[in-house]
């Protein structure tokens, strides 16, 4: 997407590139009460008196060794993510019909421990939203393994399920991939750390990995594993976006025989009548594949430019073997390849919302990002979808008064409006 998510941490000159969708509480309560849980449970009675915990103690080891823990399948009306909490004076219970439940309801407890113990209340809790996710674009703004720990830390917190990893576009490849070593070793650094200036500057160019100064970095599969594996143990299913067939130029910097002119630079998408993107692509799946466990897997599909398939003699001769009567029929093309080799691996496709333009398989998911609409088509048509509207979910947009704020990428989005879209939507 060209559209990227900054939020700057601290004093540090950090940006953090996420995309909160739509669906970060659980549903609201509308009682109001003392404590300030967040997300605020679907009930919540709270009663006089503390259970008594060493709050330090509890912090340090854990507060684990107190609570009563329940597993019980018969609870269907919490389902599976779900759970139910009693503290009283003498006792904590938590119930809950799978792990996941039982690691919320812990959640819940220690956003409830304070000095003087944890308050007496007895909740009842499940999602309002089966997809609850949060979004991290490394391509433009690389982060070490040990940032996107500290943020799935951040998003266990407030009971997010879902991690989509932003791993491939046009700020660099961020992933090692066996068998096209050059993605990184060529793909992966560029001379300008300012994701802007570096885009808008008049040299816009990608170095060799070890290049002295240079900006950039990736995972090897071995800190991929590591963040899956910190991720499950956080109840954190990991999405992968591997980018096709746009937003690519870090792509043809090593391979630049997948784009239509030969070189890199030149337009961002993939060479459609070149047989070579296909087996590109499916080779680079099949290590994704073998990588992630996650049943979804994200494509991008989006923002293609299409101005290099027109003057390309693979493409029109594409175009004319198929029968296709526009370019936009080539983008449907590679996205129809890459949910029909994701189906046969039993994985199921997401892609940005211009994949409605394609006839797509009834289980494939549309992500909204051009505003709600896509989403809104896409739920008529009967697929399911995400809500990543800009507007609202887009944390790299103006939070105030321009001047008053970092730099963002534009727009104006202040958390006030997510909150309420969230809410009340
Ligand atoms: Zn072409």
């Amino acid at each position: 997407m060209n559209i990227i998510s900054s939020f700057r941490l601290e004093s540090k000159n950090l940006c953090v590139l996420f995309v909160l969708s739509l669906s970060l509480l659980f549903a609201c309560a509308p009682e109001r009460v003392q404590v300030n849980l967040i997300p605020q449970p679907v009930s919540i009675k709270q009663s006089k008196g503390y259970f008594k915990v060493d709050s330090v103690k509890a912090e340090k080891e854990g507060i684990e060794s107190y609570i009563h823990c329940t597993i019980d399948s018969a609870l269907k009306e919490i389902g599976n993510e779900g759970y139910l909490l009693s503290v009283t004076p003498e006792r904590i219970e938590l119930s809950a019909t799978t792990s996941t439940g039982i690691y919320y309801g812990k959640k819940t407890l220690y956003q409830l421990l304070t000095s003087q113990g944890i308050p007496c209340i007895a909740i009842k809790d499940y999602p309002r939203f089966q997809y609850r996710g949060m979004h991290l674009d490394v391509s433009r703004h690389f982060f070490s393994k040990e940032e996107v720990l500290k943020l799935l830390d951040a998003m266990s917190y407030y009971k997010i399920n879902t991690f989509h990893f932003h791993l491939t576009d046009n700020g660099g490849w961020r992933i090692q991939i066996d068998k096209y070593p050059k993605l990184t070793s060529m793909g992966s650094y560029r001379t300008e750390k300012d994701w802007l200036k570096w885009w808008d500057g008049d040299v816009r160019e990608f170095v060799p990995e070890n290049t002295p100064g240079a900006y950039g970095g990736y995972y090897t599969k071995e800190d991929i594993r590591d963040i899956l594996q910190y991720a499950a143990e956080r109840h954190i299913n990991v999405i992968p976006e591997i980018e096709f067939p746009a937003h690519s130029d870090e792509v043809f910097v090593g391979y630049p025989e997948l784009c239509c002119m030969g070189k890199p630079y030149t337009s961002g998408e993939f060479c459609i009548g070149n047989e070579k993107t296909f087996t590109f692509m499916e080779d680079v799946l099949s290590e994704i594949i073998e990588l992630f466990p996650s049943k979804y897997i994200h494509v991008g599909g989006d923002e293609a430019r299409k101005t290099a398939w027109k003057g390309c003699p693979k493409c029109q001769a594409l175009m004319k073997r198929m029968n296709m009567k526009s370019l936009d029929d080539l983008q449907c093309y590679i996205i129809q390849k890459a949910e029909t080799f994701l189906n046969s691996k039993g994985r199921t496709m997401i892609g940005w919302d211009e994949i409605l333009k394609n006839d797509l398989d009834s289980s494939s998911i549309v992500m909204s990002y051009r505003g709600q609409r896509g989403a809104i088509v896409a739920a008529n048509k009967g697929f399911r979808a995400v809500m990543t509207p800009g507007e609202v979910l887009y944390f790299d947009w103006y939070q105030a008064e321009p001047r008053t704020q970092p730099q963002a990428m534009y727009g104006f989005s202040p958390i006030k409006r997510c909150i309420l879209s969230i809410q009340f939507r």
